[in-house]
């Protein structure tokens, strides 16, 4: 009955150039090459940041695409050298990484005795103990937990250390598997509070550190080059598909042009972005109903400027956004649907996707989707759709310099845009948009995310 149901609603011929457009033509991998390898890391404030703007906004016009920019200001901070080592009770070199906004440290670098801790309550519970010492924040991501569970280490740690009048953070990396990279990441201090610097060290040096404390005092020190320059004017990169007969509703498919600057980003968010590209170029040939468009955002890993500065700009287009998709999970193939609308959200999109199961995806469930940078579009009751991917392997290279194209499976990439093209004209035909979910307060204001099922 719903497989009849499917082939009704999406024609089989749409389907057809939708899926055999993504799997056959290869533009995603070749532009995700073109980003990656041309263009390379691309940190807001960046040479990199400015041409991939430059990129995108040419490519989408290639497509077809109505394409502007729209302005956003962004930090720029910038790295600077960076070395660590264990100064007792052995020598030992630290692979370490400067966490993404951190202060850096004084001329001749910070050196102290270590001391560990595995959450924010028990860097607060310290207390005294850790007054001039180097907070080492160990935890179990990878063994017992996903990036959800340990991210509030990366982005608060320094902050609450330096309360309790710490000199420094080490961080385990936030990752799931490791060949002695580090993994950066934001951290973000309090206005008023103190800063001190915090740094990522690989998962190898954190197990070192680890074993060593059993033994007795361990004494590190580390140097850090990293400085925050003034804010830039950059950019949100748009192209629309109008549609053909309600123009103003609006299927918003985003991704980051940003990457952090350790790599070239190929799967964060690299990936996203020529996913997006593709399903707008696919979706055009099609001309839907409603509008699609497609939104590169930036500075979507330190300071969110884009995904804020999008939702300020289009307030009072928001109760005409129908849906919105971030496609911010690495380039793994698709493996789901999911659905946070209203009431039968699931339900009344699950007919359209079909075409969907020839690409091995699991049928379309109502719960959580979303992204950071639509994220500010919660308030304004915005349905949210997440094509889900697998994930098995995205949090071995995330944010660290082994996040290059070469991780990168064409065909799994070109399955996930065929994914997202279904879903967008989907999205932009249904004769009735989907039912609202009830507005969610700003995420700053909410609880931590819970626990990933990995
Ligand atoms: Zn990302």
């Amino acid at each position: 009955m719903l497989l009849f149901a499917a082939m009704l609603l999406l024609p089989p011929d749409v389907a057809q150039r939708l899926v055999g457009g993504a799997l056959s033509d290869g533009l995603a991998y070749a532009r995700l090459a073109e980003l990656s390898d041309t263009i390379g890391p691309r940190l807001s404030g960046s040479a990199g940041a400015e041409a991939a703007v430059k990129w995108a906004l040419q490519r989408l016009k290639d497509d077809g695409l109505a394409a502007h920019l729209e302005k956003v200001m962004v930090p720029h901070w910038v790295r600077g050298e960076e070395r660590g080592e264990i100064l007792s009770p052995a020598a030992h070199p630290l692979f370490l990484t400067a966490l993404g906004g951190s202060v850096g440290t004084p001329q001749g670098g910070i050196s102290g005795e270590v001391i560990e801790a595995r959450s924010l309550p028990e860097i607060a519970a310290l207390g005294e103990r850790a007054r001039g010492k180097i907070i080492f924040l160990n935890h179990t991501m990878g063994q017992k937990g996903g990036y959800g569970d340990f991210v509030g280490l990366r982005t608060h740690g320094p902050a609450e250390a330096g309360r309790v009048g710490a000199s420094a953070v080490l961080l385990r990396s936030l990752a799931t598997g490791s060949l002695r990279s580090p993994h950066t990441g934001a951290t973000n201090y309090e206005a008023a509070g103190p800063k001190i610097p915090g740094a990522a060290v690989s998962v190898e040096d954190a197990e070192l550190i680890h074993r060593l404390l059993q033994r007795g005092p361990v004494k590190v020190r580390l140097t850090l080059g990293c400085h925050s320059l003034p804010d830039v004017e950059s950019a949100n990169v748009v192209g629309e598909v109008r549609g053909r007969e309600t123009p103003d509703e609006v299927v918003l498919l985003g991704a980051h042009l940003d990457s952090w600057d350790l790599a070239t980003g190929a799967t964060d968010d690299g990936a996203g972005v020529v996913i997006v590209m593709e399903a707008a170029r696919l979706v055009a040939r099609e001309h839907p109903r409603r509008t699609v468009r497609a939104v590169l955002y930036m500075n979507e890993e330190n300071g969110l400027a884009g995904g804020k500065g999008y939702a300020a700009a289009h307030q009072s287009e928001l109760a005409r956004h129908v849906a919105a998709l971030e496609a911010d999970s690495g380039a793994g193939r698709p493996i789901g649907v999911s659905v946070q609308a209203g009431e039968g959200g699931a339900a009344q999109l699950r007919p359209w996707l079909g075409a969907l199961e020839s690409l091995g995806l699991a049928e379309a469930a109502d719960g959580d989707a979303g992204g950071a940078d639509i994220s500010p579009l919660e308030p304004f009751s915005v349905p949210m759709i997440a094509v889900q991917q697998d994930t098995s392997h995205y949090f071995e290279t995330h944010h660290s310099a082994a996040d290059t194209l070469d991780k990168v499976q064409p065909e799994a990439l070109a399955k996930t845009a065929a994914a997202v093209a279904v879903v967008a004209y989907a999205l932009a035909e249904m004769p009735q948009p989907l039912p609202r979910p009830p507005p969610k307060a700003p995420r700053e204001s909410r609880e931590p995310p819970k626990p990933a099922a990995h």
